[in-house]
């Protein structure tokens, strides 16, 4: 039986309706979330993603603010415009777009953030109280990753899981938030031996590597829940073709845009898995529904006595 297809758009949407609900009432009680994108260069993917975070606040009706400086190389400058943002209190979420241009020190811009502010999850403070289980604000698309297996009815506690992958902003803290739900985890990179084999003891295997269709069906346990975090654009006609035989809207997308977005799971495992994430429509959607949900949670957490909201969620 073919794999069941978690929809990411749905489950995403379903979070923004939440999100846009809560967004109202706390309006109205006087306390607006707000959150500033920094967008600094000009890198053309981190202008439609910067622009895509504030349309969903605009939809969902939190203030935002969007600080745009192509030409600024400066990390004294760019701190300064972090520090501005940390003393301004109607901004709840600072969230810095990444990659930065190569002369700003991104660790130190990161370190700037004020915890409290940080809606992507990656100051170090943040990131210890997610190891320690007393998480605030946690990154975004681990979450998302959460929330699709939570709001899927998959059960995590007690099952063995694997993640393919162990970067700071998707594969430590899912393997964290995952060990914390009560999952066995493991925790594979690329020095892992027997990749194939280790992956196959997982009831859950989250894939977050950057390498298209690297997760063929040998790597996957028959009824295994998939979830697919990985974005790849591929160009290459015949290896679209290869993974998705005649299918039409792959080659109308090749065709129209000169690629396709692959995730790290191969087409072929739809016939083995239980469930799995599509890519595009997976984790992808959910990335965004999180950032809105923790702008709200850190205005909460940060205002919500003095409006007398109720400050956990
Ligand atoms: P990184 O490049 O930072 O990390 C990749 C990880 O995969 C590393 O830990 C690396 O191991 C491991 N890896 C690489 N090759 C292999 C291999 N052959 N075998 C086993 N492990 C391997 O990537 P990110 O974590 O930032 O992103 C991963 C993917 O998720 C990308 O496709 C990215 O585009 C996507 N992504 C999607 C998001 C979304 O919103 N859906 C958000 C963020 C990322 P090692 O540590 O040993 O080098």
């Amino acid at each position: 039986m073919p794999a069941e297809i978690l929809d990411g758009v749905q489950i995403a949407n379903e979070i923004k309706a939440e999100v846009a609900a809560e967004v109202k009432q706390l309006t109205s009680a006087g306390l607006r979330p707000g959150l500033a994108a920094v967008l600094i260069g000009n890198d053309p993917g981190s202008e439609v993603y910067v622009r895509s975070k504030v349309k969903a606040c605009d939809t969902l009706g939190l203030f935002s603010e969007q600080i745009i400086r192509p030409d600024l190389r400066s990390t004294t400058e760019l701190l300064g415009i972090v520090q501005d943002l940390n003393r301004r209190d109607e901004i709840d979420g600072i969230l810095v777009q990444l990659p930065l241009p190569k002369e700003i020190d991104t660790r130190r811009i990161l370190l700037a953030v004020d915890p409290a502010k940080d809606v992507d999850g990656f100051h170090p403070f943040n990131v210890g109280s997610l190891a320690a289980n007393h998480p605030t604000l946690v990154a975004c698309t681990p979450l998302g990753v959460m929330e699709i297996l939570r709001r899927s009815d998959i059960p995590v506690e007690g099952r063995e899981a694997v993640v393919v992958g162990r970067s700071d902003i998707v594969g430590k803290p899912v393997a964290m938030l995952l060990t914390n739900a009560n999952a066995t985890v493991t925790v594979c990179h690329s020095r892992t031996r027997n990749l194939a084999e280790v992956c196959r003891r997982a009831d859950i295997l989250v894939a977050a590597i950057g390498r298209a269709a690297m997760i063929t069906p040998e790597f996957v346990k028959p009824g295994a829940t998939v979830i697919d975090v990985g974005i790849n654009r591929v160009e290459d006609a015949a290896f679209v073709q290869a993974l998705f035989g005649s299918d039409g809207r792959r080659q109308a997308d090749l065709a129209k845009k000169g690629s396709t977005l692959v995730g790290d799971v191969h087409p072929r495992v739809a016939e083995f898995a239980g469930a799995m994430t599509p890519v595009p429509g997976g984790v992808g959607p959910l990335t965004i529904a999180m950032l809105m949900s923790n702008t709200v949670k850190a205005a909460k957490a940060r205002r919500g006595k003095e409006h007398g909201v109720a400050t956990v969620r």
